[in-house]
């Protein structure tokens, strides 16, 4: 099938959808995803809204290319018991990701190499979406915030960033591993790193590919 004609099905596609990688089936990137192994656990915390998105969506992304993280789904973890678990077992540092002015930067201040396990929350939302998880839930809130500086611009063109430098999750997790591996709390290779986001390049190289077929042909919606 023709990437065009690839696209024009999209429509029809979006009841059958791939339920690995949450796309359409016509543009399932399972193929890209290679899973690496981290010594820290990251745990994607989805807004609703950000599920039930068809496009764009990096959570689920982030997810299946870290073998040690989950994914949780709500617009509240306040009460979510897979969480409350996480957050009181006593052998894991819990942080979550988040930028403000208290957020301990990653650049500057590696995270601790004791023998308890590091686990990171990323927030997979809209900055709205964000702001609203966090206040409806007080036990995320109260976790201390790491952060970093980058210069990377994103590389998600589709989806309107509020700020150049605003990042996708999965280019924000992948900051997180550059400056994890650093600072040697991960030792992952520069080819795992660099695989990272072979699955975000390719449902952006898709997403452009339809966005320009789309302009030729009136006729033709995603
Ligand atoms: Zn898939």
């Amino acid at each position: 099938m023709s990437q065009y004609q690839r696209c024009k099905t999209i429509s029809k596609d979006l009841r059958e959808k791939c339920y690995t990688c949450f796309r359409p089936k016509s543009s399932c990137m399972c193929p890209f995803i290679k899973p690496i192994k981290t010594k820290t656990k990251f745990v994607v915390l989805m807004h609703t809204h950000e599920f039930k998105k068809i496009k764009n969506g990096t959570g689920h992304f982030t997810h299946l290319c870290l073998e040690n993280s989950e994914l949780y789904i709500d617009v509240s973890f306040a009460n979510h018991n897979a969480v409350n678990a996480l957050l009181n077992d006593k052998n894991n540092n819990c942080y979550v990701l988040y930028p403000s002015e208290e957020s301990l930067v990653l650049n500057d201040n590696p995270l601790p190499k004791d023998k308890n396990q590091n686990v990171i929350f990323l927030i997979d939302a809209t900055w709205h979406n964000a702001k609203k998880l966090l206040r409806d839930s007080p036990n995320i809130q109260a976790l201390p915030k790491v952060s970093f500086e980058h210069t990377r611009n994103s590389e998600f063109k589709i989806k309107e960033q509020p700020m150049d430098l605003c990042l996708s999750t999965m280019e924000s997790t992948l900051c997180v591993l550059e400056l994890l591996t650093e600072s040697r709390s991960e030792d992952l290779s520069t080819s795992e790193l660099n695989g990272f986001l072979e699955p975000f390049r390719k449902m952006v190289e898709y997403q452009v590919k339809c966005t320009t077929l789309e302009n030729k042909s009136p006729r033709f919606r995603v």
